[in-house]
């Protein structure tokens, strides 16, 4: 039987469609938000949120979370360099090293407040297993490419459908299907994904016009851009999620918008790969594309802290467009919270505290040095401007505990970590080496 839950006297920023910031109780029930406000119900657990914020977990929209034990091994690099690298390191891993990279990763979102996350990678089996052991909520996309540039065993493709097929019952797993990008996937490919993501009945979820290279070579050899030819061949299904967008025309946008293709804005690996430009979220907005926020790798970001990711977004289109106005706070926490949801075909589930949505929230202390003073006013802008991933107390997936007064429950961290740290050292002793 699942217990109550009652989160007390919090400051709740509800994410509800007025974006309600109010001070009250939460009762959570059987997974679930049962009711807010002023809850005089007994619950078999209470939780004392006073002083605190209780906010609905953060949205990851995308990332590659396995990667988190190569951290910081391809820094201050161009692109190519870069590739060159991760690839070389990549190569070298076991399957183990997988599984320990992505609870590493999991780890780290659940300590800074991120209970959902979109993943693209291959060995997605391998992830699920973390995933259910830390207790968060994935949506994994395993990847599908050309026969011709995978290191995946058999075809990707079938790879892909056995994964799907294996996994779509469970509570907590979403499987996706990923077509890795334009450049690795013919339009075959991209139909056949497609088709399989219909079939499947859930969406694709894959890299889109990161780098003005990428695009201009896409257009020498096919004679249109990647969107407008995604287009042309009726890629694009309704619920598709887009990573990155940087380098798209007015048109394309409006050609996304009209597919109904949301995209997941990565602002912090764009910029540390330096892939010039800046993704046209003003126009995204205007037009009526939905975006969302992504972190990209821990070897490209190098963090999953999703509290900086919402704060990057918003200074970077202040600072390009030379304009404060533009992505103001509360839109900041929109794109990680109820766009976000959005995005993954989760609407009614996930993204804001409200009677009958999954219970998946977090509480943040206020008392620490960076989130005083917090009151209803400042509440939104100090959580997009005040970097309070440090100040995060509880993370609740499902109305379960996570993270309790700052400590993981589900799972031994400080024995991990000691695991992860030797298989990372000799990770990277073995690319040295070569
Ligand atoms: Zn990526």
């Amino acid at each position: 039987m699942e217990l109550s839950l009652l989160v007390k006297g919090g400051l709740i920023v509800t994410q509800d469609s007025k974006r309600r910031v109010l001070r009250g109780d939460v009762f959570i029930e059987d997974g679930k938000i049962a009711e807010i406000g002023t809850v005089k119900k007994k619950a078999d657990e209470t939780a004392d949120a006073s002083g605190c914020i209780v906010m609905p977990g953060l949205i990851n929209c995308h990332t590659h979370v396995s990667m988190a034990l190569m951290r910081s091994v391809a820094d201050d690099i161009q692109l190519e360099q870069f590739l060159d690298k991760t690839f070389a390191i990549d190569s070298k891993r076991t399957p183990e090293d997988i599984g320990i990279g992505a609870t590493l990763g999991l780890l780290e979102m659940a300590r800074s407040g991120t209970t959902t996350f979109v993943d693209l990678y291959y060995s997605e089996d391998i992830i699920s297993r973390s995933v259910e052991e830390v207790g968060l909520r994935g949506y994994l996309g395993w990847a599908v490419l050309d026969q011709e540039f995978t290191t995946q065993k058999g075809s990707p493709l079938s790879n892909c459908e056995r994964f799907i097929r294996a996994h779509r019952n469970r509570p907590r797993i979403k499987p996706l299907v990923a077509p890795q990008g334009v450049y690795v996937c013919s339009d075959e490919t991209l139909m056949a994904a497609k088709e399989l993501a219909n079939r499947e009945r859930t969406f694709c979820h894959f890299h889109l016009s990161e780098t003005r290279s990428e695009v201009y070579e896409y257009q020498k050899k096919k004679g249109k851009r990647p969107v407008q030819h995604l287009a042309d061949i009726g890629f694009f299904s309704k619920g598709d999620l887009a990573a990155h967008g940087v380098w798209l025309t007015i048109n394309e946008v409006r050609e996304l918008a009209r597919a109904g293709v949301s995209v997941a804005h990565c602002p912090t690996s764009n910029m540390k790969l330096a892939s010039g430009g800046v993704a046209p979220l003003p126009e995204m907005f205007e037009n009526g594309v939905n975006v969302c926020l992504g972190t990209d790798s821990s070897s490209s970001n190098n963090s999953l802290d999703m509290f900086l990711e919402m704060k990057f977004a918003s200074l970077l289109q202040k600072a390009s467009r030379w304009d404060a106005r533009v992505v103001p706070a509360q839109k900041a926490l929109d794109m990680t919270t109820v766009d976000a949801a959005m995005a993954v075909g989760a609407g009614n589930e996930l993204g804001s505290i409200e009677p009958g949505k999954k219970a998946d929230i977090v509480i943040i202390d206020c008392g620490t040095p960076e989130m005083v003073a917090t009151t209803a006013e400042n509440a939104v802008a100090n959580l997009v401007y005040s970097s309070p991933s440090g100040s995060v107390r509880d993370t609740i997936v499902d109305g379960g505990f996570v993270l309790k007064n700052r400590k993981i429950v589900t799972m031994d961290e400080s024995k991990f970590l000691r695991k992860a740290g030797s298989a990372a050292e000799s990770l990277l002793d073995s690319v040295r080496k070569q």
